[in-house]
């Protein structure tokens, strides 16, 4: 018995263990002759594109019924160690119990984090990244109310200006204001973005920026460019030229790095600490391990690497289970190849934002390009649940699944 493990139950976890299933049934092998195994700290995909929208706790959809119909046997544990040398990894269940899992080939799927600063106050930041981040920032908002009136109750400061930043700074406003009147709070709402660069969406580009810079003064963001966060206290933030704004939220958004596992793998990493991988996603220098998604440093097309996305995680996922699979079993691999590069940019209220293009293009703003990222967020990133015949036909990494511009 071969045995295949995929350590992360994100966009390109699941989609590994989907693609691997789908290969193994493809080429007659029964599930005796080859376990795949999904060892994920949480029972759920969480959609972590969503975290900057209201009601975060709703952003999941449980593991069992993706992957379940398909045969993946599932650990809920936390991976602590990875021995590439024993071919194991030492997994801690929420019971305490350690255990060690081993395996034939490894596929590292456990995404990205994001860089917390270092600085006085820092504690008291919430962020977007995971669930239960978001959700304690809900829950943080929820409370505002309650606080006592005083300036800047309703006043959020926004870290950061890239992708994430930029999708919270349109949205926070409306979702303060919306707080504020099912208590009858008449405090001004404010949205302040502070980023280091002297620009909005410094990695965007200049092609979209026109469009985010009018988006943000439509709907009354302030900007503090070139400044950061230097403190903050539980009522105000003070910014690296002294300006003190009263505020009762902070969110931190500036700063992505591959998970902390990428250290137990032997290999060349990139700025963002990805493994290098070669064309069919094996970590380079290593025999048995793949790595997908937010930890691999893949070629998407000449000269450009993937970026940390569920666009690029889902195939990531999809070619990396196939691999696996042609490789422990003599057959031919094929090198990645994703769907031409495209970004959707979510501002708020004021619509949103489609690019096509490693120069980010713009292809449609307003509304229309607001109704295509609601599709995306709301359907196209969703895997199909308790049906295993519409998984596997979705993870062929030959398919060209429309959409997966997010
Ligand atoms: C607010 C926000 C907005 C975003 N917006 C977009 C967008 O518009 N478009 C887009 O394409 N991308 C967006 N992204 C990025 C996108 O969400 C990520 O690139 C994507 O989730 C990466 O998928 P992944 O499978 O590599 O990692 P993840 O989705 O992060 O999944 C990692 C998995 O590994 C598990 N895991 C981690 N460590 C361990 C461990 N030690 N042991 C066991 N399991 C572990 C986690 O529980 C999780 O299941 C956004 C991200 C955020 C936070």
């Amino acid at each position: 018995m071969k045995n295949i493990l995929v350590i992360g139950g994100g966009f390109a976890g699941v989609w590994s263990a989907a693609s691997a299933v789908r290969t193994a049934r493809e080429n007659g092998i029964p599930e005796s002759e080859l376990q795949v195994t999904l060892v994920s700290s949480g029972d759920d995909l969480v959609m972590r594109p969503r975290l900057y929208e209201a009601d975060p706790e709703k952003m999941r959809v449980p593991l069992d019924r993706i992957l379940g119909p398909v045969g993946v046997r599932r650990i809920a544990a936390t991976v602590t160690h990875i021995d590439t040398a024993a071919r194991s990894v030492t997994a801690t269940g929420r019971d305490g119990r350690t255990d060690i899992i081993s395996y034939d080939r490894l596929v590292l799927a456990t995404g990205s984090q994001l860089v917390q600063p270092k600085l006085p106050g820092a504690q008291r930041m919430f962020n977007v990244d995971t669930l239960s981040a978001a959700a304690a920032f809900e829950y943080h908002l929820q409370r505002l109310p309650e606080a006592e009136p005083r300036q800047g109750r309703f006043t959020a400061v926004v870290v950061g200006a890239g992708f994430t930043g930029v999708e919270v700074a349109t949205e926070i406003g409306g979702r303060l204001k919306a707080v504020a009147d099912a208590w009858g709070c008449t405090d001004p709402v404010r949205v302040v973005l502070v980023e280091r660069a002297d620009v909005v969406g410094p990695e965007l580009g200049p092609g979209p920026r026109p469009h985010i810079e009018s988006a943000l003064e439509s709907l009354g963001v302030e900007q503090r460019l070139g400044r950061t966060v230097e403190s903050l206290t539980e009522h105000e933030v003070r910014l690296s030229d002294g300006e003190v704004i009263p505020a009762a939220t902070v969110v931190w958004t500036a700063g992505m790095t591959a998970s902390p596992l990428t250290a137990f793998i032997p290999g060349e990493r990139d700025r963002l600490g990805r493994l290098h991988v070669d064309e069919f996603l094996r970590v380079v220098g290593t025999s048995d391990v793949y790595a997908a998604g937010d930890t691999a440093a893949a070629m998407a097309e000449e000269g450009h690497t993937v970026t940390q996305s569920c666009q690029h995680a889902m195939p990531l996922g999809r070619f990396a289970g196939h691999n696996v699979v042609a490789d422990l079993l003599g057959l031919k691999q094929v090198p990645f190849a994703p769907e031409p590069y495209g970004t959707g940019l979510d501002l708020g209220p004021t619509g949103a934002l489609i690019t096509m293009g490693w120069d980010r293009e713009v292809q449609m703003t307003g509304q229309a390009a607001k109704e295509t990222k609601v599709l995306i967020n709301t359907q196209l990133i969703y895997p199909p649940v308790d049906d295993a015949d519409a998984l596997l036909a979705q993870a062929d990494y030959a398919a060209k699944p429309v959409g997966e511009v997010v």
